[in-house]
């Protein structure tokens, strides 16, 4: 059943359209059917609901699926997906938790894989690795520029740390949407429906309903859920500690020669070079390349080829007296 009413259109993507939203060819989606199952779906059913984890990737073969962001009482329309075209964005190669409700509009049928089962295909797949890669990285462009996630920041661009939990998930990649406290008009409203006072900023609303006052790069990762999919148990073939450029490299060249890979990082990829506007001097950029785009990259790449990434934990210490080897994390986590 529709619980909300999909008051507001989607934002406008003009450009780049063919790329984001492609359709595959019949002998594309006959690849994909091989490594997954081929399932119903009834008109109204959800799919997946935002702030799911363990979310499918799915492939309309019939029928229609709308992608929605839940706002308050009633949704935004992101966009939808007909025959040949297919679900996910970023999250399906970090494997964190769905940004969107996902829902049949119409009846139909879809194939579904296990997001172990689409990656098992773009690293198989080259063809398909590319158009999924590709489109998934621009949904993730789209999201951010638009404002359209899973948190809301209240906040004023005079406290330190309304400018920190901002960086913060900028450099982590995660669309977020902004009220400023000293400019938007209507933001009493909001204060006044979460219960926050001017004092309580910055302030993060997780998912419309967790609020969080002046939180930790921490609580904020753990409250969006950035390390849930991540299994911390199991002895790794190789653990990287720190996610810059050279953490990342060690990530892409491990996990591509098939190393199970974790990587620790303190605070978001990219290390120093995530703060640099333009790195010229990056082999294979002859244009130069800022050191965001580069951290973005890298890290995308990292995890298509599966190595996890462990965001707001440090490593503190290594024990190497017995094997396997352990990492202690600044939780008191053994790694
Ligand atoms: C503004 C700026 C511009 C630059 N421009 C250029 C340039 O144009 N060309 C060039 O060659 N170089 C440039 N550099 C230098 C370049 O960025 C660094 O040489 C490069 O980032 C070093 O990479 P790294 O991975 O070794 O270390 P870092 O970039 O320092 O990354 C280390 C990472 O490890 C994490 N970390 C640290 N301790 C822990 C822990 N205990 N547990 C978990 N994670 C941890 C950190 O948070 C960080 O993300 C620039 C640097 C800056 C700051």
């Amino acid at each position: 059943m529709i619980m909300a009413e999909t008051t507001s259109p989607a934002p406008p993507i003009a450009s780049r359209v063919e790329h984001i939203f492609p359709t595959l060819t019949s002998a594309q989606m006959a690849r994909i059917s091989a490594h997954g199952r081929v399932r119903q779906m009834r008109p109204a059913e959800v799919l997946v609901e935002q702030g799911d984890s363990g979310v499918p990737f799915f492939v309309v073969k019939a029928g229609e699926l709308e992608i929605v962001q839940p706002s308050g009482p009633t949704e935004i329309l992101v966009t939808k997906h007909g025959p040949g075209q297919f679900t996910g964005e970023v999250n399906m190669i970090s494997g964190r938790r769905s940004l969107v409700r996902m829902r049949a509009s119409q009846p139909g049928e879809l194939i579904e894989l296990s997001r172990e089962q689409m990656l098992a295909l773009v690293q198989a797949d080259s063809e398909l690795s590319e158009i999924l890669m590709r489109a998934f990285i621009l949904r993730r462009v789209e999201l951010i520029a638009h404002g359209m996630g899973d948190v809301v920041l209240v906040g004023s661009s005079h406290t330190a740390g309304t400018l920190r939990i901002k960086e913060f998930l900028m450099r982590n990649g995660h669309p977020y949407s902004y009220i400023d406290l000293d400019r938007d008009a209507d933001v009493q409203g909001l204060l006044d429906r979460f219960q926050i006072a001017a004092a309580d900023i910055p302030v993060t609303i997780c998912r419309g309903s967790v609020v969080l006052r002046n939180p930790t790069n921490q609580e904020i990762a753990d409250c969006l859920g950035f390390n849930d999919a991540i299994e911390q148990t199991h002895v790794r073939d190789l653990v990287v500690i720190g996610a810059g450029p050279s953490g990342l490299a060690a990530a892409v060249y491990g996990a591509s020669e098939g190393l199970d890979v974790l990587v620790l990082e303190t605070t978001s990829p990219g290390g120093q070079a995530g703060s640099s506007s333009k790195i010229e001097n990056y082999l294979g950029f002859p244009t130069g390349i800022s050191g965001q785009d580069l951290a973005g990259r890298a890290y995308n790449q990292a995890q298509k080829f599966g190595a996890q990434m462990m965001i707001t934990r440090a490593a503190r210490g290594l024990s190497c007296e017995r094997k396997p080897y352990a990492i202690e994390a600044h939780n008191g986590a053994t790694i």
